[in-house]
């Protein structure tokens, strides 16, 4: 009986609590998907979607070289408007261009690593953001919302292979979201401008995001544990949560709880934030 009391107030708090149930989904392989969902619309923004003339929907006399996921919405205090970084990275440019990405919107480059250590950028366009370059974020950090866009708010996600950012060439029809038709014969990398296929990337690599090693610091502690179990992060450094003195909302960096945990079942709860089912670092 006190068992039972004690989980139902553990809910009540939970639903409660300021943190959303909105869970941000990840990829077999263990990236963020890039809005929070892998059941995305891309409506013509097809990995090499085509216009008219070749069985696509998209811009005429272009292919698109990434892939549109439809937001569906022009609040962007919505969830279902934010975008996440897939990895651990640190953002290299941040491109606004009103013509490129719409009315006040912006495309942030990361760079992420795989597992493997292999470099690879991702590009999330379409973007309001505060962020800027130079700026580091974790896996899963809500990097902005996406903007304004005549054919529907999207997020536009593109994953290049190595470290640098391919040049754009308006007058021979290259650019970083979509390609001019006579390039579609030519190899890759020509072909897509040294972009892949970000999906099935993503389907089929592994972060990088430190996940088997004794995080050492803050920024590490915080990675880990938002890819561990949610949104909240503990201190001290190298601790279990079992041990913790602080918590910390990974969002805002600011702390929440002293040690206001305690075992339900084998579970660490942080009151008004969620279960902690493995908790182990
Ligand atoms: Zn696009």
């Amino acid at each position: 009986m006190m068992k039972s009391v004690k989980i139902l107030l553990v809910l009540s708090l939970c639903v409660m609590g300021p943190v959303s149930s909105y869970a941000i989904e990840k990829t077999l392989t263990g990236f963020y998907w890039p809005i929070g969902e892998s059941g995305f619309d891309q409506k013509c923004g097809t990995w090499l979607g085509r216009d008219n003339n070749h069985g696509g929907c998209y811009f005429t006399g272009k292919y698109h070289i990434g892939v549109d996921m439809m937001t569906y919405t022009n609040n962007s205090d919505s969830e279902q408007s934010h975008v996440y970084a897939v990895s651990d990275g640190k953002i290299i440019l941040k491109h606004c261009s009103n013509d490129s990405w719409g009315p006040g919107n912006c495309a942030l480059f990361i760079e992420h690593k795989t597992i493997d250590g292999e470099v690879f950028i991702g590009l999330y366009g379409h973007l309001r953001t505060f962020l800027k370059q130079d700026d580091e974020v974790y896996a899963g950090k809500l990097i902005g919302t996406t903007g304004e866009w005549s054919n529907g708010e999207h997020l536009h996600f593109g994953v290049i292979l190595g470290n640098t950012i391919p040049g754009t060439n308006v007058s021979q029809g290259i650019g970083w979201g979509m390609m001019s038709n006579n390039h579609w014969n030519e190899d890759w990398p020509n072909k897509t401008n040294y972009f892949v296929d970000p999906i099935n990337f993503l389907n089929t690599h592994y972060p990088n995001n430190d996940l088997n090693s004794n995080p050492q610091t803050e920024q590490e502690v915080h990675t880990k544990a938002y890819a561990n179990s949610g949104r909240l992060a503990w201190l001290p450094l190298g601790s279990s949560c079992k041990d913790a003195t602080k918590w910390i909302d990974i969002d805002t960096g600011t702390v929440v709880a002293d040690k206001s945990i305690q075992s339900v079942d084998g579970n660490y709860v942080c009151e008004n934030y969620g279960i902690y089912p493995n908790c182990s670092m």
